[in-house]
């Protein structure tokens, strides 16, 4: 992947996130305050408008995007998203093309930035549930044999299956932990969102 084609992924994944904010924040109504949807559309719209032109490197896309979406999205999952996307630009280096092997770095970086800021788990019921899974599932494929477009699909996938997993759990980060057991029974929306974000790569993957 190049530079246009991380460009590509954001603003896809702008696009799916404005589709599906009513959706993203209903489930934030569910167990938290109601804005996660329109907090991230917020953020994606301007990480789209903050993206840097084609001749800057992958790394630089996605740094610039995280940069957007820290100081435009509310809420908690801001800083989350931010780091993460700033953490992977980082991983990626100056280099002017990304393998798979590259990706899957930058895409385990990202997690390890989330678990650092956010202090989450596995099971905790947050966005780590769909991404670790998804990280996971990348070095799985790539250990495989898998293109980078098929290492993205078993990591979009996996991190569907992983957010689906966080319905019975109980929230023990986050808005959504003060509910207690009450959290039981709903689909997190920061992993529901996460994977959203990953199927948005895995289809710009799969065009190239
Ligand atoms: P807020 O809860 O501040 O309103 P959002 O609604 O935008 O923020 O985002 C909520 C989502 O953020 C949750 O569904 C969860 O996935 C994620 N989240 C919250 N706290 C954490 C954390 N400590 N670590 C990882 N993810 C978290
Ligand atoms: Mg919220």
């Amino acid at each position: 992947m190049r530079s246009a084609d991380l460009a590509d992924w954001i603003g896809h994944a702008a696009d799916l996130v404005a589709a599906d904010a009513d959706r993203l924040s209903r489930l934030d109504a569910d167990i938290g305050d109601g804005d996660h949807g329109h907090n991230l559309d917020r953020g994606f719209r301007a990480a789209v408008g903050a993206l840097p032109g084609d001749d800057a490197p992958p790394g630089k896309v996605l740094i610039a995007a995280g940069r957007a979406i820290v100081s435009k999205t509310g809420g908690a999952s801001g800083p989350l998203y931010g780091t993460a996307l700033r953490r992977a630009g980082k991983a990626l280096g100056d280099a002017a093309d990304v393998d798979a092997a590259a990706l899957g770095t930058a895409l385990r970086a990202a997690l390890d930035g989330v678990q650092e800021l956010g202090k989450a788990e596995r099971g905790d019921k947050t966005m780590v549930d769909a991404l670790a899974p998804a990280a996971d599932a990348y070095d799985a494929a790539l250990a495989d044999g898998s293109d980078l477009a098929g290492c993205v699909r078993a990591a979009a996938d996996a991190a569907a299956k992983g957010a689906e997993e966080t319905v019975p759990m109980q929230a023990r980060k986050g808005r959504a932990s003060y509910l207690g057991a009450r959290s039981v029974g709903h689909l997190d929306p920061g992993a529901a969102s996460t994977a959203l974000i990953l199927s948005a790569l895995a289809d710009v993957a799969g065009e190239g």
